[in-house]
């Protein structure tokens, strides 16, 4: 220990000055050579000055705590401060930071009392109430209304007289501390839901009756067990409840749901008798609009295994004649109307013993519901007795169509297929075909230079065109989109489909029917006799059919047709293939459109990233080195990308919507001689991107950079 004689001598021989950096050097040196009284009078004068308090406060404050307990340093330091004569936004800053200095030494009551404290002169710090905030969350409360308590919203002797008159009135404690004590729903949700971990909710008249979840349950049971079902999700069961501690209740519930993924919320008795009243009175009321309104609520849970094991020996089989079965199929069908879906897949297990059932949605698959596999036949004949189809029939795969026409929905037509499957099932998988008007030529999302070439080669008198890809590539879409450019009433146009999805006004449909022979050949035959002018045939499977629409291309009529071709250079050489006449076909040939669709980012949801330079040159190479340069993107730090995210607008898949890409072959005349002398495909594909085509993946890259899509979708669609 230095005595005081020596350490006046050292003191002296510190500078005397105002600089607050020379004062904290001068503090720091003091506090070091354990001059701990010296010291905390110069880090006194820093208060005044504008030194940051993270350099004052944690050499004060171990300064002090070597001769005083916690609270009692606080004090000093509170003391110290009044001496000067700080503005209240520097006391606050000094204050936040001891408090910050408490935390650190574990005196996290001290530390709220600081806070609290600080927060009345400066009622407005942001910083401060974070902190206030932060540490009354971390702290497990003891009772529901432990939040409030702290937070000085309540008293403990309100909360005692609430507590009575709630005895004596039966309303709850909080509907009482809302109604006498003024205290904001809001504040007491807060602290019940920092007390059960768990949201808070209140009531909402704009939730949808959980008409599948209250089918089994009584209102006055739940009026006295206060708890109701909310919503089916993918996470399970929403379940609200006055008490999600209460053992029994939550035990009961479980039971009553069959399921384990239930999420509890916890609610106020009163809110909780209103969602019931209300769902009750509509469940009684309700119209057929309001029904259907409420389908997307349908569970899609899976049902337990032992007690579906049971149900099978216990229960016979449910029969389509069931209204649950009858109301299940229209449910599926309305709900995969409502979201967009263009198939609905019904799939019994012999595995799961669950019957699955899937949607087609943006072209990808995704589970909507399980039900227990004693459905299954009494949703497919359910289904056959729509179609019109033979119900006994459980052996051989059968198709059929039906018009579903219910109340609130526009009518809707189905295309059904069933196909016998293992163990002694059968799939059904539903088309829905929605009637649907077609898009603008414009609005395709075709690249400047194949909108350009379309328009052109659509301009012409007569010759092929032609659409190609998988099934599921838009391609009927597309045709449909060229033929509405077209359209006028100067034109006789004559359509062959199979189905006819979209209708267009001033199209003449004829939906071919290959079980009575009505053909395509047979129909374009037909055709030729109705006096067009365009003739659009569906697809040309065959050398009959091909061979049918180019004479009819070459005898004066445009003609429009699909090919299940993966390429636009490929689709020359499989007609070839097919045996058509190559001088025949080289003159026809206006052009060939290849497609695929890929999902959209969905743009409420698609978030911006800046690419690195190596993400962006993988791109450049995937695109082709030498092409990307005259696609004039460059590199740049304002350069951004999108990503999926996912959303409640998206289902979480973060992608809403498709677009197609494209690859648009002309018929130029280099193009028409290699076809004339049976080129092979690279040469075709060689010309072709000579003459300014574009490849699927190159299109797909360059909505890439437009932000409408990502690499992953492109590449998904796009096989080398
Ligand atoms: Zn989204």
């Amino acid at each position: 220990m230095i005595s005081s004689k020596i350490a006046s001598n050292i003191e002296k021989r510190l500078p005397d000055t105002n600089d607050s950096d020379t004062i904290l050097d001068k503090a720091t040196s003091l506090k070091e050579l354990g001059l701990t009284v010296e010291a905390v009078a110069e880090y006194g004068k820093l208060f005044t000055t504008g030194c940051d308090p993270a350099k004052i406060i944690p050499g004060l404050v171990a300064c002090l705590s070597k001769t005083n307990s916690p609270a009692k340093m606080i004090t000093r330091i509170e003391e110290m401060t009044k001496q000067y004569k700080l503005s209240s936004g520097r006391l606050s800053e000094l204050r936040l930071y001891l408090g910050l200095e408490m935390e650190k030494e574990g005196y996290q009551d001290l530390a709220l009392d600081v806070y609290k404290a600080t927060a009345e002169i400066d009622p407005k710090n942001k910083h401060i109430k974070q902190k206030i905030d932060q540490i009354i969350s971390k702290s497990t409360p003891a009772s529901r209304y432990d939040y409030l308590i702290h937070k000085g919203l309540v008293t403990p002797e309100q909360l005692r007289k609430a507590l009575s008159a709630s005895k004596s009135t039966k309303e709850s404690v909080e509907f009482i501390l809302t109604q006498q004590f003024r205290l904001k729903k809001e504040d007491i949700g807060k602290s019940l839901s920092v007390f059960y971990g768990c949201p808070f909710k209140e009531f909402d008249p704009k939730v949808p009756v959980p008409v599948e979840l209250i089918g089994n349950l009584k209102k006055p049971f739940l009026l006295h067990d206060l708890w109701v079902p909310l919503s089916w999700g993918k996470d399970g069961v929403d379940i609200l409840i006055d008490d999600p501690w209460d053992l029994r209740k939550t035990g009961l519930i479980k039971g009553l749901t069959k399921t384990k993924k239930i999420n509890f919320c916890v609610g106020i008795k009163e809110d909780i008798a209103k969602f019931i009243s209300r769902f009750f009175e509509k469940k009684t009321e309700e119209a057929t609009q309001d029904m259907i309104a409420e389908l997307d609520m349908i569970p899609d849970i899976s049902f337990e295994e032992e007690e579906e094991k049971e149900e099978i020996v216990m229960t016979e089989e449910i029969d389509e004649t069931s209204s649950q079965v009858v109301r299940l199929v229209d449910q599926a069908i309305i709900t995969a109307l409502r979201k967009n879906a263009s198939d609905i897949h019904v799939e019994p297990s012999p595995i799961t013993n669950k019957t699955t059932i899937r949607f087609r949605l943006d072209g990808v698959c995704q589970e909507y519901m399980q039900v227990p596999n004693s459905m299954a036949r009494g949703i497919l004949s359910r289904l056959k007795i729509m179609a019109n189809i033979d119900i006994a029939e459980r052996r051989l795969p059968q198709d059929g169509k039906i018009k579903f026409r219910r109340k609130g929905i526009p009518p809707l037509d189905l295309r059904l297929a069933t196909l016998p499957t293992a163990g002694g099932h059968e799939d059904a998988v539903l088309r829905l075909l929605a009637a649907s008007g077609a898009l603008k030529l414009d609005e395709m999302g075709l690249s400047e230079r194949n909108l350009q070439v379309m328009k052109r080669i659509l301009a012409q008198p007569y010759g092929l065109i032609l659409a190609v890809g998988p099934t599921g590539s838009g391609k009927t879409t597309t045709l449909h989109c060229a033929l509405g450019y077209i359209n006028n009433p100067g034109v006789k146009i004559w359509t062959a489909e199979d189905p006819v999805e979209i209708t267009q006004a001033g199209l003449r449909q004829v939906e071919v029917k290959p079980k009575i022979g009505l053909d395509f050949a047979r129909v374009m035959r037909s055709f030729l006799r109705a006096d067009p002018d365009i003739i659009m045939i569906g697809e040309m499977r065959d050398n009959e059919t091909a061979s049918i629409g180019i004479e009819a291309s070459l005898t004066g009529h445009l003609v429009l047709s699909t090919l299940h071709t993966n390429s636009a250079p490929e689709t020359v050489t499989r007609l070839l293939d097919m045996g058509l006449n190559p001088l025949n076909f080289s003159d026809a040939l206006l052009g060939v459109l290849a497609q695929r669709l890929i999902r959209k980012l969905c743009s409420n949801c698609r978030k911006e990233y800046h690419p690195s330079l190596e993400e962006f040159e993988a791109l450049a190479a995937e695109y082709g080195k030498e092409a990307f340069q005259s696609a004039n993107i460059e590199y740049s730090p304002k350069l951004v990308l999108y990503r999926p995210s996912g959303c409640d607008a998206c289902s979480g898949t973060g992608y809403k919507g498709r677009r197609a890409i494209h690859e648009l072959l002309e018929g130029t005349p280099a193009i028409k001689k290699l076809i004339k002398n049976e080129a092979i495909t690279d040469e075709i594909f060689l010309q072709g991107v000579g003459d300014g085509m574009t490849t699927l993946k190159q299109d797909g890259i360059s909505k890439v950079f437009l932000g409408l899509t990502d690499i992953g979708e492109v590449r998904r669609v796009c096989i080398d």
